[in-house]
């Protein structure tokens, strides 16, 4: 892993449903973080 002097991010988001890190946290149901809209249903 190459140290970029970038701030590591530790508030990592997981999804609610498989548990992988969500690129982003813009998908959200039910109060949770989902990494895909498959994984809401
Ligand atoms: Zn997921």
């Amino acid at each position: 892993m190459l140290t970029t002097g970038k701030k590591t991010v530790d508030t990592e988001i997981r999804c609610a449903h498989c548990s992988e890190v969500c690129d982003d946290d813009s998908i959200r149901a039910d109060d949770k973080n989902f990494c895909c809209l498959g994984c809401i249903k």
